[in-house]
């Protein structure tokens, strides 16, 4: 039987005073998810795999059925292959942010400091035509990507300290280990600071700062695992990198932006027009959780209307009857302080008959649910 997954990225949050102590959820008209708990099934369960904080990358590998051997590192291994660049054995990825620094070297910015967009976009095309043996990938604003051989490090076991964890450390403080590690990381450092100078203000100095290091994706095929060929519908790149590390096939769709401002029902057409070729497709839905990153909470009950309408609407109308819808989300993102949180999250499931509905009933788990999905 043929199963839709969709994974609405950090759908819940707590009550919120301005939303009549409601969540944003509650807060939402959301008539289609509506019937589905009323005609359907709905829960609760921890998306979160035991041990880990809350994050996108750990609860959608564990909503998929992956288990925690295989979690990478970090995240920049898959988010290279959703840049569309696959990492050879002997090469390594790194995060690299576009961050600032003030005239004592204390680090003010992870994201960017007072650039604009078109400015980070030169800022990347810059430091892209100025290295040698270093491959930059810019992937959005702030966020690129440093991939390099594994032979330019004298060890690879070094944990660079992430920029967002640090603001207002030593950047010399920071930086040292990674640097110890590699010279040619050493060179990419200091020489970003150089070609950066043009952005330079009289409160940012800007540079390129590496970490997060990640080898490889050994994540396991999703086919194989499953006996079920599998495609997704998603833009964040994170999305993207996991339904492409596990061999899902993930069309590139104009209008499709990972953000509020996504086209909706071209997701939904897409995903409709997948299951005649593939027996499970996973949808990510990213923009919930960009609007409470942004503690834009009004801007998340809107873009909840708008998947009811645009996504889930079009989907149950257009999908075949004896397809298993199944609706949730990964973690909880509050909109009052912009953080991921750890809570039960809700589920719905379309159209749980009878027999359907004990099985319903005994979904406790990601685990549960994924097996319900690919049960006959
Ligand atoms: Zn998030």
């Amino acid at each position: 039987m043929k199963a839709v997954l969709v994974v609405i990225d950090g759908l819940a949050d707590n009550r919120i005073a301005g939303l009549g102590d409601r969540t944003t959820f509650a807060s939402a008209k959301h008539r289609y998810i509506d019937g589905l708990a009323r005609e359907g099934f709905y829960g609760y369960l921890d998306a979160c795999p035991q041990g880990y904080v809350p994050e996108s990358m750990v609860c959608i590998l564990n909503l998929l059925g992956i288990s925690k051997e295989f979690y990478p590192p970090g995240r920049s291994s898959l988010e290279v292959l959703s840049a569309g660049y696959p990492l050879a054995e002997d090469e390594v990825v790194l995060r690299c942010n576009l961050i600032s620094i003030d005239n004592q070297k204390r680090l003010i910015s992870f994201n960017g400091g007072s650039l604009t967009r078109e400015e980070m976009e030169k800022a990347s095309e810059y430091i892209t035509k100025a290295v040698s043996k270093v491959k930059f990938i810019p992937l959005a604003d702030y966020r690129n990507l440093l991939v390099l051989k594994k032979k330019y490090f004298t060890h690879l076991n070094v944990t660079p300290s992430p920029p967002h964890e640090n603001l207002g450390e030593s950047i010399e403080k920071l930086i040292a280990p990674i640097c110890s590690s590699s010279e040619i990381i050493k060179d990419f450092f200091y020489s970003s600071a150089q070609v950066l100078r043009a952005f330079k203000d009289p409160e940012h100095n800007y540079l390129f700062y590496p970490w997060g290091i990640s080898p490889g994706n050994h994540l396991p095929s999703f086919q194989k695992m499953y006996k079920r060929k599998a495609a997704a519908v998603c833009c964040a790149d994170i999305a993207r990198g996991i339904a492409l590390a596990l061999g899902m096939y993930v069309p590139k769709l104009q209008g499709v932006t990972g953000d509020t401002d996504t086209d909706l029902q071209l997701k939904a057409k897409t995903a409709c027009s997948l299951l005649a070729d593939y027996e499970f497709v996973f949808v990510h839905i990213n923009g919930t959780d960009e609007a409470a990153h942004k503690c834009d909470y009004w801007g998340k009950v809107k873009f909840i209307e708008r998947i009811d309408e645009e996504f889930v609407g079009y989907l149950l109308a257009n999908i075949d009857k004896h397809t298993k819808v199944m609706i949730c989300t990964d973690h909880a993102t509050d909109p009052l302080n912009g953080k991921h949180v750890h809570l039960p999250v809700p589920f719905f499931i379309r159209e749980a008959f009878i027999n359907g509905l004990e099985t319903c009933q005994q979904i406790k788990s990601p685990a549960d649910a994924l097996q319900y999905l690919l049960s006959e």
